[in-house]
């Protein structure tokens, strides 16, 4: 029979959750942001779209050329290749000839022209020949040649982009082309974060036998500054269930989601869990991954706006809380927002060295991998790969991702590698 002591101690044992549960349970209870706003397209990159934009106008507009060349009625064909046709006019790009073509006539195009009723084929100029009055054309064109047809972008009525798209500089230039001037856009969500930990100080201050400087909040105010988010700093708090309960109030407050680093394991100082579970409803899970267990998720109903803020409790290790960060709230952060989030692009690469592990979690290596002349893959780990070594992160430019089970790779071997990447 288990004692009452040994039983105990078994219940305050977190779960263990593989990545892909982990997020997958963050991502399941998030449900994204219901406000919108309309914003001028000029506003509006980066941001996330409310609702699909459909095209009210087909694009083109009218038939028009590809070429500059000559517009003709390919029923023309045989006097057009023999004695020529006669040179009615012309039109230029904003200045279209408005008049019908008349048997035994063309008209000189510029590239995106309209092309005048009457006319269905453009021959490019290089494929002419002149003779006094009259252009004689080769033999074999066909209707349609050198002609963008009205509407072979977008039809009117179809939509161009879907709700939930993060707007990038395309999208708002096929926006201006439809002579949309104005988005609707999920408002922006509000992200509170700070720091923990009496050893820490900000930069600018000389350090004290014993003191760090606080590189967690600048990683993150980074990390946060996107479009689809308003970011407040709430500065570095102190391991004081007092001054953790206020800030995690004052956090409440005024943000969708709060997001802190630091006092979420099981050290004498660790007070995040304890004063947020006195707020809202918490998970403390142990997921298997290297680095960045642990990871606090927690949320706060707030009542008045039938909203929800949520926690993310962020080890704080500094690569620990950048990786966290990355492949927990990101994502999460991107659905409250309303964008779907997009899984990391996985490639294979080569091993340049030999990497030894002990099985057991799903480890995030920090790597640099680089292209050779064949168009093969390569990559090879930062160094020292401690959760406290930040210098292994600066220097990388993908994941090296190994599996819970794996015991290790040859050089020479191919690994997945994820190549930095951003959900919004
Ligand atoms: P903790 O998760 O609070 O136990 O912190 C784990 C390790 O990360 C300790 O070595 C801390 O000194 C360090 N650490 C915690 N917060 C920060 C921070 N904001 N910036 C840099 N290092 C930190
Ligand atoms: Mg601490």
């Amino acid at each position: 029979m288990t004692s009452p002591k040994t039983r105990a101690s078994a219940d305050c044992q977190p779960e263990q959750l593989s990545v892909d549960q982990a997020l997958t349970r963050i991502l399941a209870s998030i449900r994204p942001v219901t406000a919108t706003e309309t914003l001028p397209i000029q506003q509006a990159l980066g941001r996330i779209l409310a609702t699909a934009v459909q095209a009210p106008i087909p694009v083109p507009g009218h038939d028009n050329s590809a070429m500059d060349g000559y517009a003709l009625a390919t029923g023309d064909q045989s006097l057009a290749s023999t004695q020529g046709l006669l040179l009615a006019g012309r039109s230029m790009a904003g200045h279209p000839y408005t008049q019908s073509l008349q048997p035994g006539e063309c008209v000189r195009i510029m590239t995106g022209a309209v092309v005048p009723p009457g006319a269905d084929s453009v021959v490019m100029q290089e494929d002419v020949t002149t003779h006094e009055e009259r252009i004689i054309f080769p033999e074999d064109f066909q209707p349609g040649d050198n002609i963008r047809r009205a509407g072979e972008d977008l039809q009117p009525g179809q939509t161009v982009l879907e709700k939930g798209r993060v707007l990038r500089a395309a999208d708002l230039g096929l926006v201006a082309s439809l002579g949309i001037t104005e988005v609707e856009l999920r408002r922006k969500i509000r992200v509170a974060f700070f720091s923990t930990g009496d050893e820490l100080v900000a930069a600018g201050t000389p350090l004290q036998t014993g003191q760090i400087y606080d590189s967690n909040r600048q990683t993150l105010a980074a990390l946060l500054q996107q479009p689809p988010i308003e970011a407040v700093d709430l500065g570095l708090v102190a391991d004081e269930t007092d001054a953790l309960r206020r800030t995690f109030i004052a956090a409440r407050d005024q943000a969708d989601v709060i997001i802190t680093s630091g006092g979420v394991s099981v050290g004498e100082a660790d007070f995040v869990k304890a004063v947020f579970s006195e707020l809202g409803k918490i998970d403390f899970w142990r997921i298997a991954i290297k680095p960045g267990r642990p990871l606090a998720f927690g949320e706060i109903p707030r009542r008045e706006t039938n909203e929800t803020t949520w926690f993310f409790g962020l080890p704080g290790n500094p690569v620990s809380s950048h990786v966290t960060f990355e492949l927990f709230a990101a994502p999460a952060l991107a659905r409250l927002a309303g964008a779907s989030p997009t899984t990391p692009l996985k490639l294979a690469a080569r091993l340049t060295h030999a990497i030894k592990r002990r099985p057991g979690r799903q480890e995030y290596q920090r790597g640099r991998f680089t292209q050779s002349a064949n168009g093969e893959l390569q990559v090879s780990s930062t160094g020292n790969q401690s959760s406290g070594v930040l210098s292994s992160l600066s220097q990388a430019n993908c994941y090296i991702v190994l599996a819970a089970q794996s015991s290790g790779h040859q050089a020479g071997e191919q690994v997945t590698i994820e190549p930095f990447h951003t959900h919004i």
